[in-house]
């Protein structure tokens, strides 16, 4: 945790403060907990926190960062990986070495040779249980106070203990620098994301090769997320899991084009550029007919993988696009400063805005060939099997399904492989339907999103493809997928149905 600051030269001192100061830090540790905390797959915040960018770090700073970002390099480490050291050391010591004076009271007996620090080259002091360097480690347990107290040697411990961490690839970046750093506030390290891809950007070279190449581990689940190959171009360093697939998905589907990803925007500090969630694909001719078309092939192609992507807004020709609000759909966009020129208003470039870590996850196919229809995680079940009030109109109903609460837009992938029998709006209170047979098993996919659908009546589908998008079409309260097995023709309860085939949805309200 970040110490107070007990003696400092004067000009660090002012920097210490605006980085660990107590009142910024319990702001830091609120907003934090409204961000997604939890496992690949789900949303980030998203929202803007106390941002502070690369530019406004000291060059000690810089240079400290600069050693983290090299021995992540080294190591081999991918460009999660040293994200996630970044945003660590900006939380616990705002990139400043700290000595311990061993003055807290709060000392283990093994602890207290600690004040030898300040024997050490350092450029703040602090007091906290033992903790030094730029990554608050505690002597003696993380190492000798020569090891602690240098940063590429304190950032290679980092890195050492982050990879024993299962799964931190995919894990939220405050979740993995938690669990490296076993802090009392597990949100804490949230707001320190969007430096900390600025830095990776900024300090990595652009070479976009080597260490810094986000590896394909970094990006989350299979199936239901679109993976492209990687492209090499500088553009991809810092980006979020789900801006590296709208770089690599569109350079694949669209060939070359200029891409900037992180960039520096200290003119907007609220865009999504510094947090790595948006991709801007520069069109050249965009002046001519041509020109304009391909750029509209592009964003309308982003749209239409919107899910697959983690998309959340798209804009292009002083239009946009607003995935949660698709009902909508293309509106006219114009910049908050009013400024009416092509970048302005975005007709020289399609800027793809995206959610983070979004298009993640996917279910396992059970030994019986049955999957889930939402990836675990994705969903809550609202509304299981059987009688239940209407909704919709007074009285008692019989629910024929399960339903499954999530955001629109969120992938349905078939349950079982199968053919789809029909696909469409239905007559009835299903809204947008997909019909999926499966020998006598009919599954029924109601309430999709608008131009939702991916199938057609007659294609053959396997399970855990995608066939549609969550929305609330029909006779729905709300954004879920209205999931219904019918066997020979009669419905079942799709909880049992399931767990016979060996999956597991979960229970829903009794
Ligand atoms: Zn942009
Ligand atoms: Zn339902």
């Amino acid at each position: 945790m970040p110490k107070v600051v007990l003696s400092a030269a004067a000009a660090v001192a002012a920097l210490v403060v605006v980085f660990v100061g107590v009142p910024l830090f319990v702001l830091v540790a609120l907003l934090g907990s409204a961000s997604g905390a939890g496992a690949c797959g789900q949303q980030f915040g998203g929202g803007s926190g106390p941002l502070v960018h690369a530019a406004d770090l000291s060059p000690v700073q810089t240079a400290h960062a600069s050693a983290i970002v090299a021995a992540g390099a080294t190591q081999q480490i991918p460009t999660q990986g040293v994200v996630v050291a970044l945003a660590a050391a900006s939380q616990e010591s705002g990139f400043l070495n700290y000595a311990n004076d061993g003055l807290g009271g709060d000392l283990a007996a093994s602890q207290a040779g600690v004040s030898r620090s300040l024997q050490l080259p350092h450029d703040a002091v602090g007091t906290d249980h033992g903790s030094v360097g730029i990554f608050q480690q505690q002597y003696p347990w993380w190492g000798t106070l020569e090891e602690l107290m240098d940063p590429a040697t304190s950032a290679r411990k980092f890195y050492a203990a982050l990879v024993k961490v299962p799964g931190w690839e995919t894990m939220p970046v405050t979740v993995a620098a938690q669990a490296v750093q076993h802090s009392a506030f597990p949100d804490a390290y949230a707001d320190d994301e969007p430096l900390a891809r600025e830095l990776v950007a900024s300090l990595s070279g652009g070479s976009g090769t080597g260490a810094t190449d986000t590896g394909v581990s970094a990006l989350c689940g299979t199936g239901l997320a679109m993976e492209c190959p990687p492209t090499g171009l500088a553009a991809e360093n810092g980006l979020t899991p789900d801006a590296l697939r709208v770089l690599r998905c569109v350079q694949q589907q669209f060939g070359d084009h200029t891409y900037l990803g992180v960039g520096t925007r200290s003119d907007n500090p609220s865009s999504d550029h510094p947090g790595g969630r948006a991709v801007d694909v520069m069109i050249a001719s965009w002046e001519t007919p041509s020109g304009n078309a391909e750029g509209w092939q592009i964003a309308r192609w982003t749209v239409a993988n919107a899910a697959g992507l983690g998309v959340k807004y798209v804009i292009f020709d002083a239009q946009i696009y607003t995935v949660s609000d698709a009902a909508a759909g293309w509106v006219p966009y114009s910049h908050p400063s009013g400024a009416t020129d092509p970048t302005s208003l975005h007709r020289n470039h399609v800027h793809v805005s995206v959610y983070g870590n979004a298009a993640g996850g996917s279910a396992a196919v059970s030994a019986a060939g049955w999957t889930l229809p939402i990836a675990p995680g994705g969903y809550i079940l609202t509304s299981g099997y059987g009688p239940r009030p209407n909704p919709t109109g007074p009285g008692t109903t019989f629910h024929a399904g399960l339903d499954f609460a999530a955001p629109a837009g969120t992938p349905i992938r078939s349950a079982a492989t199968g053919q789809v029998t029909f696909a469409g709006p239905s007559s009835g209170g299903y809204g947008n339907l997909v019909i999926i047979r499966t020998g006598d098993v009919e599954v029924y996919y109601g309430h999709q999103i608008d131009s939702g659908i991916r199938v057609v009546a007659g294609q053959q589908v396997v399970a855990g493809q995608q066939i549609g998008a969550v929305g609330s079409t029909g006779d729905s309260t709300g954004n879920h997928l209205h999931f219904e097995v019918r066997v020979n023709g009669a419905s079942t309860d799709p909880v049992a149905f399931l767990r016979q085939y060996g999956v597991d949805p979960g229970n829903p309200p009794a």
